[in-house]
């Protein structure tokens, strides 16, 4: 697929440059048809909500602004280092993500066929 993305949601990851850079956060969600990803505590803008109906209240709020998954690498859990996504097969026929650094299995994308 041309649009996928190289982290899924639930991943932790490190900005690589922007003002961002270096900073580390959870992937939040996946935006694929932009490449973008929102990740917490990245790109926050402050708005400034008015009031909808009397229940609601007004003031300011913080929220991720989607950022380009380019700018992103995955942060392995197990070595703690930024680091490329490679797959493999495991024994039992699933197929996983893998840490290109320390080979630790990352997350099983799909369970053994049949
Ligand atoms: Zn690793």
């Amino acid at each position: 697929m041309k649009n996928k993305v190289h982290v899924k949601k639930g991943d932790n990851v490190i900005v690589l440059n922007g003002k961002n850079r270096g900073k580390k956060g959870k992937v939040l969600g996946v935006l694929p048809a932009k490449r973008m990803v929102v990740v917490e505590g990245i790109n926050i803008v402050t708005k400034h909500v008015k009031p909808k109906n009397q229940m609601q209240q007004g003031g300011l709020i913080r929220q991720e602004l989607p950022i380009y998954a380019d700018k992103v690498m995955l942060v392995c859990n197990k070595c703690d280092s930024p680091t490329k996504v490679g797959k493999k097969f495991l024994e039992d026929g699933s197929k996983a993500r893998v840490c290109k650094k320390c080979g630790e299995v990352i997350d099983i994308i799909s369970e053994t066929k049949d």
